[in-house]
């Protein structure tokens, strides 16, 4: 491993990509870091403000399918790794409308591909020299691996891909293409596939951050199905530290699960943040002062807000993650308990009204 690194992080005015450089930034304070993301409706350049200033950290506006610029930046700033998040990362909006998976997961990753390769390996060779030393990490879901049945185990690495959506259809379609720039080519790749994530940052279309918001505005939470789908869930800083964990001590070209041992109903989560947010309106009055909508919702259960609705078409039944090779071989495990990262993550939305309120759709 590296005294000092200097990554291009795609996709880090996201959800997990925000928390990633926030994390990377005060654990490794000597690094550059310079951020790729086009900021379409999922990017948000505030999830990076408390970074804007730190002397590593630059923000570039830009489109990973567009590969010279990717090549630009590896050479200017001297890039030696890659952490690539960048991606259209909802499943509901890859049923209405896959087109733009497919641009941003498949093409979008095979732009990253091709640059990497001819700045590390080409350029060099052309010179006649040996590769640079260099990392190109994907970032990818345990949704690649299909759906479980609730006796079944969990996914392993070893698990043949099965994936059910033009969403996880497109990242199974970008791991394969990873994986084959190392065989191929020697690109020095490593790929992990996490379970759901849940934290700061994470844009209020998703289930948790929709939960809180859809309660504040007295709106009906909407549950899919029976709301007896299974995910594992896992606090986003964990996912940061077990990336950070597969660029010191991962095998190149292997791939790595990372997960929470967390199994939970969708709708127990509902039921959960439900009362996590009652407690909050019980606590705390300015609460209710603020959001005059959501008396009602003090007045009442937050659960009476719940409402089930049609289920997603071919919706995935459970997924769970075995992470044993990543404990055995990088000593990972998960830090924070569901119990506290659940609370910390409401409180957060309850102090960060400023940064979600532009996102959410009236
Ligand atoms: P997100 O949708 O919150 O963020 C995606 C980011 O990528 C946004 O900032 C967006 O502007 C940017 N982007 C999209 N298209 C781009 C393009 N063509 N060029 C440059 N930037 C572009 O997603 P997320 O939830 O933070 O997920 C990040 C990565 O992690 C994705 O690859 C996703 O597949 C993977 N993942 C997510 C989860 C999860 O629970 N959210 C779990 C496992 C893996």
């Amino acid at each position: 491993s590296r005294a000092t690194r200097r990554l291009l992080v795609t996709g880090g005015a996201g959800f997990i990509g925000a928390n990633f450089v926030h994390y990377w930034l005060q654990k490794h304070p000597d690094d550059i870091v310079v951020v790729l993301d086009a900021l379409t409706y999922a990017g948000n350049r505030a999830s990076l403000s408390s970074v804007e200033s730190h002397p590593g950290f630059t923000f570039v506006h830009g489109d990973i399918c567009n590969t010279s610029l990717v090549e630009e930046l590896l050479l200017e700033y001297s890039l030696d790794t890659i952490v690539h998040f960048a991606a259209e990362s909802h499943v509901d909006r890859s049923i209405s409308g896959p087109d733009a998976f497919i641009e941003t997961n498949i093409i979008g990753t095979h732009s990253l591909l091709k640059a990497a390769k001819k700045i590390w390996i080409d350029l060099p060779a052309a010179d006649g020299l040996p590769p640079m030393g260099h990392r190109f990490h994907h970032v990818s879901t345990d949704e690649v691996y299909g759906t479980l049945e609730p006796n079944d185990p969990a996914f392993a690495e070893t698990t043949a891909y099965a994936p059910n959506s033009p969403y996880s259809a497109s990242k199974a379609a970008s791991d394969h293409l990873v994986r084959a720039y190392h065989h191929t080519y020697g690109l020095q790749v490593t790929t992990s596939n996490c379970s759901n994530n849940y934290g700061p940052f994470h844009f209020p279309e998703k289930l948790i951050p929709l939960i809180v918001t859809n309660i504040l505005h007295d709106r009906p939470i909407p549950v899919y199905g029976d709301g007896k789908q299974v995910r594992d869930w896992l606090y986003v800083e964990d996912h940061a530290r077990g990336i950070e964990l597969v660029l010191k001590k991962g095998q190149v070209g292997e791939n790595y699960n990372i997960g929470g041992h967390n199994e939970w109903h969708n709708i127990e989560i509902v039921k959960l943040v439900c009362q996590l947010m009652d407690e909050q309106f019980a606590e705390n009055k300015e609460l209710s002062e603020s959001y005059p909508s959501a008396k009602k919702a003090s007045e009442c259960r937050s659960r009476d807000l719940i409402r089930y609705v049609t289920d997603r078409p071919g919706h995935d039944r459970r997924y769970a993650i075995d992470a044993l090779k990543s404990r055995e071989e990088l000593g990972y495990a998960p830090q924070e308990s569901f119990e506290s990262g659940i609370k910390k993550t409401v409180s957060w939305y309850l102090a960060n009204a400023d940064w979600w309120r532009p996102l959410v759709v009236r």
